[in-house]
């Protein structure tokens, strides 16, 4: 889809808007929208322009909603410094941002591997499943061996069965401690 230009513009110069928006890999609506310009080296996506902020996803809030406000930050829900969608993008202060980025710290804990989705409630399932077979010594029970109900389990988080049983064996999460009771 190309517009036609009228003849007189032989060069056409793109408003500000028109440069942050050049720079913006849009992804669906939920996702993070990546900038593809120039990253500074905190992770934030910078632009030039004398018109709009100088860090990308700030200049995409005033692009969007207007001046930031004195005082305040413009914070990302995704935690993914050179996302631009709007959608991800909050106010805050700086006790906010700091706040956050402690919360996260906190959830993000012990998930040093690919499996930064599995969170504590994860593993504390995964460990209750092995403790709950070892401990059931009667040949006639009919629940399912644990070691299959485990494989299910990696199976529906995305991991593998190595993972799985390293994880219940406390091999991974070592440091996290047992479900509070
Ligand atoms: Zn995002």
């Amino acid at each position: 889809m190309t517009a036609r230009l009228p003849a007189s513009a032989k060069k056409p110069v793109l408003s500000p808007r028109g440069r942050l928006w050049l720079r913006v890999l849009i992804d669906e609506p939920g996702q993070c929208w990546r900038w593809m310009g120039r990253v500074n080296s905190s992770g934030y996506g910078m632009l030039q322009s004398v018109h709009l902020p100088k860090r990308a996803h700030r200049a995409m809030w005033t692009v969007v909603h207007g001046p930031i406000p004195e005082g305040k930050l413009v914070c990302h829900t995704c935690d993914n410094r050179v996302c631009v969608n709007p959608r991800h993008l909050f106010l805050g202060t700086l006790q906010d941002n700091h706040r956050d980025a402690q919360k996260k710290l906190r959830h993000s804990w012990g998930e040093r591997t690919n499996t930064a989705k599995i969170t504590r409630e994860d593993v504390w399932r995964i460990r209750a499943i092995m403790d709950t077979g070892l401990r059931d010594t009667d040949p006639r029970s009919s629940r399912p061996h644990w070691k299959d109900t485990l494989l299910l389990e990696a199976d529906r988080l995305g991991l593998s069965k190595v993972h799985i049983f390293a994880i219940a064996r406390r091999r991974f999460w070592k440091n996290l401690p047992e479900r509070p009771s």
